[in-house]
């Protein structure tokens, strides 16, 4: 941990939220002279859409929609023979459900705007995947790129302290995951630093998740996400009924993908939707972007990128320099993977895609959307679309919490079973199945199998209830709307069995 002997702390500032619901009107004030609502205005906007398709009072929807507690940190990190101030946020936007979940995100552009817009969308978020946590998230303002692993390491582990302090993290009180900036390597640091100060606490493990696996992770988390965003495009393009509303016919065989971001979530949904069948054409990232309509081997991409430090120069592909767009690029689904407010009123009328996945968390503006949906593009939310991450920590958690690894007690039970079976019938037969398709036929499911079926059946339930309401409730007019109104009808449901609210 960073020494502070040399100067000074300066004093944290912790700051509850405001209230009569005023949270917005902080973070929002740097915006009020762009033209674009903040993240957080954006937000709230399309809350308020989804809020007046229901009939909840007012104070109920008040209730849902503000942040219940904003904490602002500052803190000293020793580099060298200097000290330097960093700032971060944890902000827990709901406690109707407890623990609070959300990521940690680390960039220069964090605001506390940003972090309470990201805060909203996970309550909504969980509620959508039926996960039983609280919104929050926090992040902090710096740039991962411009320190050593040692200095981000000393950064991380002061910044949980300061969560600890403030009780803002725990198995039962809010539980972070990494985000933007962070991967499990930081999931490890934070967790080592929360069990060293909190000795004895059985479960301190489950205080966060995004762990390595050898340290209380979970199979299938760092691809959670991306698996997701593949199982929201595969189900939305499930028969001619739901393909109709994108303008597209069934199945990912033909369709034509781009992906901003080539970081966990866009790597991961590129690769997904791959060996799905899709064809990737552009990928586009911080140097600029490549395009080739013959496709795009994910993997190869990945590798030249590692190799040479950029994207660009891929084989046969073309270079789009940055700041041309490669998401108005011909194809027919568009991931935006990246950051928020990627598509803007400025280039939403150029988009040529049919569908709009949100890898990312609020890529759309409220006027990029408007743009969009006029034009007949439908977009599937970021709030169901890229909730892999949080149901597959969910899973972490419970993993966590129950001390036992999915398919540890049942797999070897279950193979003597099926086994059992697959004799059974050879007998009566008299036929004998080849080894390679008996080992297949009589395979106990283990940890990964547990997590891709958990999450796979997340994402089909939850498209099925957004679309239901797409389908039934007159005022709704977009997917994303829709899937606020099923989270807003699940949370204001866990208020009114309180009785707080009639
Ligand atoms: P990441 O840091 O692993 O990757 C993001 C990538 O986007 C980086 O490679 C970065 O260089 C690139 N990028 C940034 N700005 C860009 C731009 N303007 N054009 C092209 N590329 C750009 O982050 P991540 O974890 O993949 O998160 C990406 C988004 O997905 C964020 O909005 C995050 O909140 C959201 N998300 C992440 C998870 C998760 O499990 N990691 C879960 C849900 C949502």
């Amino acid at each position: 941990m960073a020494s502070t002997k040399k100067a000074a702390a300066p004093k944290a500032a912790t700051k509850a939220s405001s209230k009569n619901g005023k949270d917005s009107d902080v973070g929002a004030l740097s915006h009020l002279m762009s033209a674009e609502p903040s993240f957080y205005q954006t937000v709230e906007k399309n809350f308020s859409k989804a809020a007046s398709a229901t009939d909840y009072p007012k104070g109920l929807l008040d209730q849902i929609r503000v942040c219940n507690a904003v904490y602002m940190v500052r803190f000293p990190v020793r580099i060298g023979n200097d000290i330097e101030v960093f700032t971060g946020w944890r902000v827990q936007h709901s406690h109707h459900r407890l623990p609070t979940k959300g990521g940690i995100r680390y960039a220069t552009h964090v605001t506390e705007d940003e972090v309470m817009a990201l805060a909203a969308l996970m309550t909504y978020k969980c509620a959508i995947v039926d996960v039983p946590f609280g919104g929050a998230k926090g992040g902090i303002q710096i740039d991962p790129k411009k320190y050593s692993e040692e200095v981000i390491e000393r950064v991380t582990r002061r910044y949980t302290m300061e969560l600890i302090k403030r009780n803002c993290i725990g198995p039962g009180v809010d539980v972070p995951a990494p985000d933007y900036g962070t991967s499990a390597r930081e999931m490890a640091w934070i967790a080592d630093t929360y069990q060293t100060v909190m000795p004895g606490q059985i479960d301190a493990i489950a205080c966060i998740t995004g762990k390595p696996l050898s340290q209380g992770g979970i199979a299938g988390r760092a691809s959670a996400t991306g698996r997701g965003v593949f199982f929201s495009i595969r189900e939305a393009l499930n028969g001619a009924e739901n393909a109709k509303l994108f303008g597209m016919t069934p199945g990912l065989n033909d369709k034509r993908v781009i992906v901003q971001g080539l970081g966990n979530v866009g790597y991961w949904s590129a690769k997904f939707l791959q060996e799905g069948g899709a064809t990737i054409v552009g990928i586009c990232e911080m140097e600029g972007g490549i395009y080739d309509k013959n496709g795009l081997d994910v993997d190869e991409v990945f590798k030249h990128r590692k190799e040479t430090g950029s994207i660009l120069n891929f084989k046969n592909a073309k270079n789009v320099k940055r700041g041309n767009d490669v998401m108005t690029m011909d194809c027919d689904i568009l991931v935006p993977a990246a950051l928020e407010n990627q598509l803007t009123a400025s280039n939403a009328p150029n988009i040529k895609a049919k569908m709009i996945a949100e890898g990312a968390n609020g890529p759309t503006t409220a006027e990029g959307e408007d743009i969009l949906l006029k034009r007949g593009i439908h977009i599937i939310p970021d709030a169901y679309c890229n909730a892999g991450g949080v149901t597959v920590s969910y899973f972490e958690w419970l993993k966590n919490l129950s001390h036992v690894r999915f398919g540890r007690l049942g797999k070897k039970s279950d193979e003597a079973s099926f086994t059992r079976i697959v004799t059974a019938i050879e007998q009566m037969t008299g036929a004998s199945l080849p080894t390679d398709v008996r080992t297949h036929i009589t395979q106990g499911a283990d940890e990964a199998d547990y997590v891709d079926s958990g999450l796979e059946e997340t994402m089909i339930g939850s498209f099925y209830q957004i679309k239901d309401v797409y389908d039934t409730n007159k005022r709704v007019k977009d997917l994303r709307t829709a899937s606020f109104v099923v989270a807003i009808d699940k949370v204001a449901r866990s208020y009114m069995e309180l009785g707080i609210f009639p």
